[in-house]
């Protein structure tokens, strides 16, 4: 994928990890949207509050950018507890995992994003320091070997995933408390652009929020980037202030389309309707058609396309939809 793609839903740089902190809602009253995940979470945290136990262990999944980080820390504070952030990559080994695990205070946080990553070998060490809090360690090899029981503190373990359905069962049914994250509504998005425009001090007009959050994906990642983006422009072709003038103007040469489609999601329907026909296409297929990996189908372009209802999931393959055709002018039977 392309490293400076504006739309892509992934953390770009540290620049941009900054940024995202400073916008990064402290308690579940700030995150917007996600009703459904709030209401339930807030119910969990005070029941676990007044039985002084540690939260169910948590797993959280759906496309990045939309708020899995974000919600885990909020958790962590509500509970008013610590947390650690790891991710699947970075636990190479058994040993960097018993060293984490010993390492917690009771009711820590242990985030861990990219949770289906994490190796066989990990895993194992997990499943029982997730269900009774305690690690198997092997001391020595061959057969001086032998196996000891530790203790660890009781804690909670955050997991998010872009693909819950790679997680093994094993590892899935020690959640708890599991909730998918879904896109953004473009009224919640508004919100959230308006929310970080106070943070960064920038006016904005009410239809150049709605402008920014109808082109965003359904992403607050996404949405906070274009929002930073139009406000270089609005500085520099401008008084600093943002109306729907500029924010067309910057999004327009972002080459960011009305609904928030740039090129190669245009060369995904493209490629769809003109090389497949309009006919069922495995993912395999598409993905080297078009030259993309299919992870990053799956999980960056595809959740947005279907949302907008211009892809389907069918039991041959993907289908491109009608409302596609029309948005990138074709017409339907024009190219079978
Ligand atoms: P993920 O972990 O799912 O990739 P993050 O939690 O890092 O996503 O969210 C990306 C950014 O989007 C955050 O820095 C935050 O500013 C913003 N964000 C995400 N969810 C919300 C929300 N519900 N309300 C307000 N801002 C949000």
């Amino acid at each position: 994928m392309d490293e400076e793609r504006i739309i892509s839903p992934m953390l770009e740089n540290s620049t941009e990890e900054r940024l995202e902190k400073s916008l990064r809602p402290k308690t579940l009253d700030e995150y917007i949207g996600q009703d459904k995940v709030k209401e339930n979470m807030k119910i969990y945290i005070e029941s676990a509050k007044k039985r002084k136990e540690p939260l169910d262990h948590c797993l959280l999944y759906g496309p990045p950018g939309l708020g899995k980080t974000t919600l885990a820390n909020i958790i962590a504070n509500e509970m008013g507890s610590n947390l650690k952030v790891t991710s699947g990559p970075a636990i190479e080994k058994p040993g960097d995992l018993a060293a984490l695990l010993t390492n917690l205070s009771e009711f820590d946080v242990l985030f861990i994003d990219e949770i289906h990553r994490l190796s066989k070998s990990v895993e194992e060490i997990l499943y029982p320091a997730l269900e009774d809090f305690t690690l198997d360690i092997v001391i020595g090899k061959g057969p001086s070997s032998k196996s000891i029981r530790l203790d660890l503190p009781k804690f909670t373990l955050i997991g998010a995933t872009t693909k819950a359905g790679s997680l093994t069962t094993p590892l899935r049914d020690r959640f708890g408390i599991i909730h998918r994250l879904e896109l953004y509504s473009p009224e919640d998005l508004t919100t959230i652009v308006k929310r970080s425009s106070k943070i960064l001090n920038v006016n904005i007009e009410e239809e150049a929020a709605q402008e920014i959050a109808r082109r965003s994906r359904g992403t607050p990642r996404i949405a906070n980037r274009l929002l930073k983006r139009v406000r270089d422009y609005a500085i520099v072709l401008g008084d600093g202030d943002i109306n729907l003038k500029i924010t067309k103007h910057a999004l327009n040469k972002l080459e960011i389309d009305e609904l928030g489609l740039d090129e190669i999601d245009r060369k995904i329907l493209e490629t769809m309707i003109v090389q497949y026909g309009g006919r069922p296409v495995g993912i395999e297929a598409l993905a080297a058609t078009v030259g993309e990996e299919i992870d990053t189908i799956e999980d960056v372009y595809e959740p947005y396309l279907i949302q907008i209802g211009f892809i389907a999931r069918t039991l041959r393959g993907r289908k491109v939809l009608p409302p596609a055709y029309k948005h990138l002018g074709y017409e339907i039977g024009d190219v079978s």
